[in-house]
């Protein structure tokens, strides 16, 4: 079973590796990596708009609901995949981001569930 930090490991490691894309993570700026990050969640939020329209029988797409999950499955795997960068590019794990903010909220709303 892939682990949080295993994943992260492996992501730079592509991002940056001669291999994959050759990327060394420090040579985009925190902006690049958030327009690449929100670029992926604006293809997510398309095909919301599409998946809208089978919910509200509005005609104008041209693929079907299948195709539209399937394409939204890959685009929130997308911003996950970017987000994971974007943090590493700026010393910060993304799981204990994750797990610190998760926490911090429970406390504050009283809610026993941490994570
Ligand atoms: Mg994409």
């Amino acid at each position: 079973m892939m682990t949080f930090e295993g994943f992260s490991i492996t992501n730079r490691m592509r991002c940056e590796d001669a291999s994959g894309f050759s990327h060394p993570l420090n040579s985009w700026s925190l902006s690049d990596w958030i327009t690449a990050t929100t670029g992926e969640l604006g293809e997510a939020a398309n095909i919301a708009k599409k998946l809208n329209r089978v919910r509200d029988g509005i005609p104008g797409n041209t693929q079907p609901e299948e195709e539209l999950r399937a394409n939204l499955k890959d685009e929130l795997a997308d911003v996950f995949i970017y987000l994971d960068l974007l943090a590493q590019s700026q010393g910060i794990s993304l799981e204990q981001a994750v797990r610190d903010k998760f926490n911090a909220t429970s406390r504050r709303i009283g809610c026993p569930i941490e994570c």
